[in-house]
């Protein structure tokens, strides 16, 4: 990976996720390295794809169900939970 700086990676992130539908998974892989990488915290920007296999939620590929509190989001594609706090 090359070197590159604060401002240019948060800049990569943002414009990433502006345009989120049409990312694949490993590029989804690789930005969340990037941004973990300078300490950007990614916040509400990690619901909008797989923590398991990275896919980008679409209308299709996921399913929303609240329970205890939680929203939990089911990854059709892995099959994976996640939970987020309402
Ligand atoms: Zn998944």
């Amino acid at each position: 990976m090359k070197k590159i700086s604060k401002q240019e990676a948060e800049k990569q992130i943002k414009e990433f996720f502006s345009n989120i539908k049409n990312r694949s998974p490993k590029e989804v892989k690789k930005i969340k390295k990037i941004a973990m990488s300078y300490n950007f915290p990614l916040k509400s920007l990690r619901k909008l794809f797989c923590k398991k296999c990275y896919v980008v939620f679409n209308r299709d590929n996921f399913k929303i169900r609240i329970k205890n509190n939680k929203k939990v989001i089911t990854c059709l594609d892995c099959n994976y939970l996640s939970r987020w706090k309402l």
